[in-house]
């Protein structure tokens, strides 16, 4: 079914977010005095899946490689812009006042990145006068942009998600990081001060370009949930509940409640 879209300027997306950006984008992000929070999650990854599952490949490319106890896993680390209230470049008139320079997902809203996510309408901020057929077409009913420009854009979001990986891995060991909540089930959302990532991005950066295979790094993966534990040490990961160590930098954000 084709999906018709008009902005209507109503200004939603530019508050409240956690934005996801790329390396090079966090690092603009930071010096423009903005807030960068590192989320990250880990998945079991025993083996490489078959070529043919799409999906998890799609996953693996955009993770690293790491060991939990006996356990490989694949850590996904996203780095976010977050704020509250109005975005700090949001200007009195709603515009954008890096409009030329604004992130990609910026860019891209309210299309999708990830082409495993369907675009819902209702599930965007957008209001329903944006989504009235009397708009140009803004998805083909085989699920193409009609905007190359945005295609485009997509395109590039999706390749610096690949390039970033390993550069993520990098930084994780320079902030000395190695706690990631099981994927799917919640995010450890770590937030290092602004001057500590700013300069562990740009080291990591450097790094990565000349970083040979280096030795996993352990985590620990992180739970709410006793069941979700058990499960992890029975399959030999290391694993530890969430509250044991809470601490200003660091917070757990469980998708579903804490069990006994
Ligand atoms: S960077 Fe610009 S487009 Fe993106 S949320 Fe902020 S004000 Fe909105
Ligand atoms: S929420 Fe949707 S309609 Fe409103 S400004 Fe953002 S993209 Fe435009």
């Amino acid at each position: 079914m084709t999906i018709h879209f008009s902005c209507t300027m109503c200004g939603r997306c530019c508050h409240d977010l956690r934005l996801p950006l790329s390396v090079d984008e966090a690092i603009d992000w930071l010096g423009r005095n903005g807030r960068i929070q590192v989320f990250c999650d880990a998945i079991p990854w025993p083996e490489d899946p078959p070529a043919s599952n799409l999906q998890a490949a799609y996953k693996r490319d955009r993770s690293f490689p790491a060991i939990s106890g006996a356990l490989p896993v694949r850590v996904t680390v996203t780095l976010v812009a977050a704020f509250q209230g109005a975005c700090p470049n949001l200007q009195p008139d709603l515009r954008c006042g890096i409009y030329e320079s604004r992130p990609r997902t910026c860019r891209i809203y309210p299309a999708e990145m990830n082409p495993f996510v369907a675009l819902s309408p209702e599930a965007k901020l957008c209001p329903p006068e944006a989504w009235e057929a009397r708009w140009p077409a803004f998805q083909n009913g085989d699920g193409s942009w009609t905007d190359p420009s945005l295609t485009a854009t997509i395109d590039q979001a999706r390749d610096a998600a690949v390039h970033d990986a390993r550069m993520k891995g990098a930084l994780c060991r320079l902030l000395g990081l190695d706690t990631a909540a099981l994927a799917n089930e919640g995010l450890m959302v770590h937030t290092p001060s602004r001057e500590v990532t700013r300069d562990a991005l740009l080291e990591a950066k450097a790094l990565a370009s000349h970083d040979g295979d280096h030795v996993l790094a352990e985590w620990t993966l992180v739970s709410n949930r006793k069941a979700t534990g058990d499960a992890l040490a029975s399959i030999g990961a290391r694993w530890e509940r969430h509250g044991a160590e809470e601490c200003a930098s660091e917070e757990y954000v469980g998708f579903f409640p804490a069990d006994q």
